[in-house]
């Protein structure tokens, strides 16, 4: 990955304003919570991450649903967490949504997440799901941090 340091905050609004004439994002409400968060990340690779992530989000909740994406800083890493309220991953899934071409859409690639996690993995960082009924689904992507130019 081509990386550089990047103000996810602002990829992040980018990203959303590239989703808003998607016909999937209609009638859901997306939260943000977006403090300043700069990481060394491929911003295009990030951004590919992030729209798979919220995509499927999207796909998700339907119309009826809540969606959020936060921002954060814990341990000297960079979260990003895209959380959706719908939270029905049976157990038996969740060990293999990552999978290449596992899918349980019609018409659907299985290819989404398989992407996001590679990306993520370059990036030296993680992806990880976790999904219940009572809380929903939260997929939370770590980053490294932006170091200081010498
Ligand atoms: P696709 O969207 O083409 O099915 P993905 O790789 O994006 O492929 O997702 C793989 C599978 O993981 C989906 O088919 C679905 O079963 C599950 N999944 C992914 N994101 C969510 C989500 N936010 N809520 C519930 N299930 C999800
Ligand atoms: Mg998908």
């Amino acid at each position: 990955p081509q990386r550089r340091a990047i103000a996810l905050d602002e990829l992040i609004r980018e990203t959303v304003e590239m989703l808003q004439t998607d016909p999937l994002r209609r009638g859901v409400h997306l939260s943000l919570e977006l403090p300043p968060v700069v990481a060394s990340v491929d911003p295009d690779q990030l951004r590919q991450v992030l729209l798979n992530l919220l995509r499927n989000a999207f796909e998700a909740v339907g119309s009826a649903g809540q969606t959020r994406v936060s921002l954060s800083v814990e341990d000297g890493k960079a979260l990003m967490r895209v959380w959706d309220s719908a939270g029905a991953i049976p157990e038996t899934h969740l060990g293999r949504i990552f999978e290449p071409f596992f899918t349980t859409r019609s018409g659907g690639t299985g290819l989404g997440l398989a992407t996001a996690y590679s990306i993520v993995r370059a990036h030296e960082g993680r992806l990880q799901v976790t999904s219940s009924p009572q809380l929903g689904t939260e997929f939370t992507v770590e980053l490294p941090l932006a170091v200081a130019e010498e």
